[in-house]
């Protein structure tokens, strides 16, 4: 069965409280979609004041139901499977199906200085594959049975350019590993669920200008380095990736699957 518009379709956004997962959110409940919100803390925001700032509301479920659909908010671990089975089936039970899940819950753990493939401090490796490719994996089991029911969904997940290519002088080597880790799912996943009509594709997102990212290159010297790299000149935002998940949600991508689409500016060109 081929998906429907975005109105009123069921949506789950992971990591939705603050930076790109909240662009995901609000762009699907401006599309008419009801929007569950699943973070560890639905407050998050509250760590950086660019992202304070763009708040209309307490939370983002908040500014979801303003916009005059239906919104869930669930204060939930992703790397625990039972908690995230749980939050599937109380949105299954308010909503009836879910139609997207966008895995976005992840980042990386530890610091630049500390984090070189040869010398990776165990508790950040386990930390950042629990949380971005365990947590990728519970969402998606989870969604999944549903799915199969309805015989259509789309799910998106998020790598990164640190998934595809090596970046700046090997640091992050555990987060890029992890991403790898997501995007080799996600064509595994879309094997599987493909006879069902349903869709997974991953993003694989550069520089996007969060509150995040904005402290950690205010620490490092600020934008410039890294927008040379950028084949566009500038950093993405979270616009940038909302546009290209919205399109993989919509029938317009009803044959595309298993693909990871970079949204990096051609970042990872060369
Ligand atoms: P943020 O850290 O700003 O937001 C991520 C949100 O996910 C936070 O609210 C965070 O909560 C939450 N989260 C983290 N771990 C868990 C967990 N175990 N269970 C539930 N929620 C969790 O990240 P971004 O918006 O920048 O990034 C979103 C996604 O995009 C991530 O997967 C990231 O790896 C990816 N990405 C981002 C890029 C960028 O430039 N910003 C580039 C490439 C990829 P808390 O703050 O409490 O930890």
């Amino acid at each position: 069965m081929s998906k429907d518009s975005l109105a009123q379709q069921n949506v789950i956004v992971t990591g939705g409280a603050r930076g790109i997962g909240r662009e995901y959110a609000l762009r699907f409940a401006d599309r008419g979609a009801n929007v569950a919100i699943v973070d560890l803390d639905l407050e998050s925001y509250t760590e950086y004041d660019y992202e304070t700032e763009q708040m209309t509301a307490d939370t983002v479920d908040a500014e979801i139901a303003n916009r005059g659909v239906e919104s869930l908010a669930f204060e939930v671990d992703v790397t625990d499977p039972r908690a995230v089975q749980r939050m599937v089936e109380s949105v299954v039970d308010e909503w009836g199906t879910v139609d997207v899940l966008v895995a976005n819950a992840g980042g990386g753990d530890g610091s630049m200085s500390d984090t070189h493939a040869s010398e990776l401090p165990p508790e950040h490796l386990r930390a950042t594959v629990e949380r971005n490719l365990y947590g990728t994996v519970y969402s998606c089991v989870a969604v999944a049975p549903h799915m199969k029911t309805q015989r259509s969904g789309s799910i998106v997940t998020v790598a990164s350019q640190a998934g595809r290519t090596v970046l700046g002088d090997g640091t992050y080597a555990h987060y890029g590993a992890a991403k790898a880790g997501v995007i080799m799912y996600t064509k595994y996943l879309a094997q599987d669920l493909g006879r069902y009509g349903i869709t997974v594709n991953a993003i694989a997102p550069g520089y996007i200008e969060t509150g995040k990212l904005r402290s950690a290159l205010e620490s490092g010297g600020g934008s410039e380095v890294v927008e040379e790299q950028i084949a566009l000149g500038r950093l993405g935002t979270t616009t940038d990736c909302a546009a290209i998940v919205e399109f993989l949600a919509t029938p317009a991508a009803d044959y595309v699957t298993g693909c990871v689409i970079p949204v990096d500016g051609g970042s990872t060109l060369r």
